[in-house]
């Protein structure tokens, strides 16, 4: 073969590689803009493996986090509720105690305000976190655990709609590793968004022995015409032993239950009511 003949070839071997290279980036980006937003966003950020991963790593990179957390905590359930959906723990009337639960944070300003009252009162509560909230605000996330509170899995998105299994294990996987690379919390709460038990979240949760937590007072905190007044007046009268009270700190200001929450706290105290967390909760009910 002539000197020529080779530069020839390598060249149109080079060139023909260039060019199959060029198409494929082209074509993926083309793909990806076709792809509806969810699974694109499901794409890009593959789930870090929780093993693999150390409290307060570079999930955020452009915000560095200096983690006072050096070790695990681990939010478990007793055994016999792994995998199950409960709304309230089995307890007599004699044991008055109830675990009050604010979902959709951490939050700016109120999850701050939560804590202050809680620790005021020397409460402990549980918190249900929307993994792109702890990301956005991982030192909030950090008082929370640092102050001793317990915290579950509320999904990445906070999305309603029917989910493939792909799908659902992104929204809770992703929020478990931000939790836990955030705070050192791994933790076997979630509370579907919505209550929805059917779209898809709660059946995952359940195969991978989360303790789905529903609630069995909810005041009126799905009732936009409530006032303060009656958020509290509700909360205190469906208020019993072994319940579990939704409110609110993430996703909006929720003023009014910011201003019920005081009044919801002596109220329940006044009633002879201890507060405990979830978990808590559950290990009475065992006994
Ligand atoms: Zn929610």
């Amino acid at each position: 073969m002539t000197k020529s003949r080779k530069l020839f070839i390598w060249g149109a071997l080079i060139a023909g590689t260039c060019s199959f290279g060029i198409g494929l980036i082209f074509f993926r980006g083309w793909s990806h803009q076709k792809t509806p937003e969810p699974l694109a966003q499901a794409r890009q950020s593959p789930i870090p493996n929780l093993k693999s991963v150390s409290p307060a790593d570079s999930l955020n990179q452009d915000k560095p986090l200096k983690s006072p957390i050096t070790k695990d905590i681990i939010v478990s359930v007793p055994k016999q509720f792994e995998g199950t959906t409960i709304r309230e723990a089995k307890l007599s009337g004699q044991n008055k105690v109830i675990a009050l639960t604010f979902d959709d944070g951490p939050w700016p300003k109120n999850t701050e305000h939560v804590l202050n009252l809680l620790e005021q009162h020397k409460i402990k509560a549980t918190f249900f976190w929307i993994g792109e909230n702890v990301k956005n605000y991982p030192q909030i996330a950090q008082k929370v655990v640092a102050a001793g509170d317990v915290v579950g899995n509320h999904t990445w998105h906070h999305w309603y709609f029917p989910m493939n299994p792909a799908t659902s294990a992104d929204e809770i996987d992703k929020t478990a590793a931000v939790i836990y690379q955030t705070t050192g919390v791994k933790t076997d709460l979630f509370r579907p968004p919505g209550g929805f038990l059917k779209n898809g979240l709660a059946d995952y949760a359940k195969q991978h022995k989360y303790l789905v937590t529903m609630w069995s007072d909810d005041g009126p905190e799905f009732n936009r015409h409530a006032t303060w007044q009656t958020m509290v007046k509700d909360v205190l009268d469906g208020a019993k032993p072994g319940g579990i009270v939704l409110m609110h700190d993430g996703g909006g200001s929720h003023y009014k239950t910011m201003e019920a929450l005081p009044y919801i706290i002596d109220g329940l105290t006044k009633r002879g009511y201890r507060f405990v967390t979830v978990p808590e909760l559950l290990k009475l009910q065992q006994k």
